[in-house]
């Protein structure tokens, strides 16, 4: 499965706002977006004018940076919202927000959406009952997911069970932090997705 290997710091100064991939680091001084706010790069600070196409592919590749995913995978999630009834631009939030590894983020499982993806490829997860270690996973209504029984003794777990009780959960998923378990309960609304998110010029981008 490819990844990305790069600074995620860097991603987050191009992007020029926090997209939180370093877990507790991003809520600290040592953000690098609070450091330095400025691209990264030898000319990260020049100003430039942005075009109408420049704009609608910053905001693509932040959509798909908060959500930590690549680019032709993204781009199916596209395909996909697109050949759905509904709004395409709520369509493929709702994709992404229903990865797995998205939902294991949402439930305070992990502290930042990179950490969940590395859980859930590491198989620490039953979906239904069934050992699952595929990150893009298309949870659905009714869906369980719990910790597997083998890995709820680890350090990182008996941390998560503290960070599920204190975690913001959306109101489509119900958590159980004493059984490190969840259920999706419904499908998220727009406004229980990222409100900052521009899905609109996304759209735009694609149909060029
Ligand atoms: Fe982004 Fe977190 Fe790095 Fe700040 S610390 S730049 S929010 S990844």
């Amino acid at each position: 499965m490819a990844r990305y290997t790069g600074a995620v710091c860097r991603l987050c100064r191009r992007e020029g706002m926090k997209l939180f991939l370093k877990g507790t680091r991003c809520y600290t001084k040592k953000c690098a977006v609070e450091r330095r706010p400025t691209p990264p790069g030898q000319h990260g600070v020049r100003r430039r004018k942005t075009s109408e196409y420049g704009v609608q592919l910053r905001e693509k590749q932040k959509v798909r940076r908060v959500y930590f995913v690549l680019e032709r995978q993204f781009q199916r999630y596209f395909d996909t919202a697109e050949s759905r009834p509904g709004v395409t631009g709520e369509n493929l939030l709702r994709l992404l927000e229903t990865r797995l590894d998205n939902v294991v983020y949402r439930m305070g499982l992990g502290i930042s959406r990179p950490q969940a993806r590395q859980l859930v490829t590491h198989g620490h997860f039953m979906v239904n009952g069934r050992a699952t270690n595929i990150c893009s996973y298309q949870v659905r209504e009714g869906d369980h997911i719990e910790v597997r029984e083998t890995s709820r003794s680890s350090d990182h777990f008996k941390t998560a069970r503290e960070n599920m009780r204190s975690a913001q959960i959306p109101d489509w998923l119900s958590v159980d932090p004493d059984k490190l378990s969840g259920t999706v309960t419904g499908q998220p609304r727009r406004d229980q997705m990222p409100l900052e998110l521009n899905e609109q010029l996304v759209v735009e981008y694609y149909s060029r």
